[in-house]
């Protein structure tokens, strides 16, 4: 039999009660014959607690490798538990960290990526019949340093634990049962999916639909992998993240809505250079830019739009109003108050008129666009945020989602 990867979030394993359900499912598992590897994040908020802590003992500056030392407790505490958990059901089993896992990084901290796993000691534990449970989000640098991989990073950690154990599937437990249509918050109609396309997942993931962290989406894309989106709460099937060869039945596969603040510069010279002085100038600020969109004016001068997220709307305007100096803009215009709202799904690319559509439910419902931007598999309108929700009601109803 192969090597089951399980992992689970913080809420799954919030609290002793969780922890010992979970114990309950492995061992289900296990006892059918099947070496189970569990990757664990830390219990609910506890690596936000751990990273105020860092910011509140060394005036928000805390040393970069002491970071790291600290906010990877989180997980060492949830694997011991779910560890002793097993063995006092009877269960054998171990903790490893990312040390004793073999999970060597980049020499960065806070954000270091996975370079490799080297995984005899995991292989030895199994072949004792032990479980055993890993400790998501943190490996070890050439320094033997202990580093992280960036928040949200333990779906990451199960992925690469998968691919060096030679699994086909991955298994993510969250606490809802798998991924939507859109927000089931927003649209009560709402679907789960069975199957989403690696692609489309990553389009989601980066316009909201929180479930997965992205960097594991394209991940599991690259060794082809397949992530089994589901529910700890429940034993139902959730969603498979996978390649899609079948035939797509629908044109659009989900509606995604994310807040955001829009930035226009206007009035600035159509001559090579000036795009790069402002993003480069954003980037350096570490400004993370979404949708740019540059219109062209008759007289030589063009307007340059972009959107970020909300907490950078200030200090990229404050950006911008140094760099419009330099290129004698004529004026910035800051809105923190827009949505983007997205269709994503595999099926448009075969298929005309799908914008038009988009655009069609839109104006039929007086709601402005006001920036359009498009990628292969996906269309993004900006909104005013207080039309987000209807929007996305109409959008879902119009391509059929419910
Ligand atoms: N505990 C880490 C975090 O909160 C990693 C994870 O949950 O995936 O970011
Ligand atoms: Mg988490």
């Amino acid at each position: 039999m192969g090597i089951v990867v399980q992992k689970f979030g913080g809420t799954s394993v919030g609290s002793v009660e969780r922890i010992q359900a979970i114990a309950d499912r492995v061992i289900k598992l296990s006892k059918a014959g099947e070496s189970v590897v569990v990757v664990v994040s830390a219990m609910g908020k506890t690596t936000d607690q751990l990273v105020q802590l860092a910011n509140d003992i060394s005036d928000q500056n805390p040393d970069t490798r002491e970071y790291d030392a600290l906010i990877s407790t989180g997980e060492a505490v949830s694997a011991a538990l779910l560890s002793m958990s097993l063995i006092s059901k009877g269960q054998d089993a171990i903790s490893l960290n990312g040390y004793q896992a073999g999970i060597k990084t980049e020499s960065v901290h806070s954000k270091a990526k996975i370079t490799n796993v080297e995984c005899s000691r995991i292989q030895d534990e199994l072949n004792l019949g032990k479980v055993v449970v890993i400790t998501g989000f943190q490996g070890f640098s050439s320094e033997n340093n202990v580093t992280t991989i960036g928040r949200g990073g333990s779906d990451t950690s199960a992925v690469v634990l998968a691919a060096a154990l030679g699994s086909s599937e991955c298994e993510i437990f969250t606490d809802v049962n798998g991924v939507y249509t859109t927000d089931p918050r927003v649209e009560p109609n709402a679907q789960k999916l069975e199957y989403i396309s690696y692609d489309e997942m990553l389009e989601m993931a980066s316009l909201g639909a929180g479930v997965l962290h992205p960097r594991a989406v394209e991940c599991a894309k690259q060794h082809g992998i397949t992530l089994h989106v589901r529910s700890s709460f429940n034993e139902e099937e959730g969603t498979r993240v996978k390649d899609r060869s079948m035939e797509i039945q629908h044109p659009v596969t989900g509606v995604a809505l994310k807040e955001e603040a829009k930035l226009s510069i206007t009035n600035i010279p159509d001559t090579p250079n000036i795009a790069s002085q402002i993003f480069t100038a954003l980037s350096d600020a570490h400004i993370n830019v979404d949708m740019i969109i540059q219109s062209n004016q008759e007289d030589g001068f063009n307007d340059i739009s972009f959107t970020v997220s909300r907490e950078d709307l200030q200090a990229a305007n404050d950006i911008l109003e140094s760099v419009s100096k330099t290129l004698n803009a004529k004026g910035i215009i800051s809105n923190g108050n827009i949505s983007k709202l997205s269709i994503v799904g595999v099926g448009m690319i075969s298929r005309p008129g799908i914008a038009a559509k988009m655009f069609s439910v839109l104006g039929e419902n007086n709601i402005n666009i006001e920036l359009i931007s498009t990628s292969e598999i996906k269309i993004s309108c900006v909104i005013d945020s207080s039309e987000g929700k209807r929007a996305v009601q109409l959008l879902h109803d119009a391509f059929e989602l419910g």
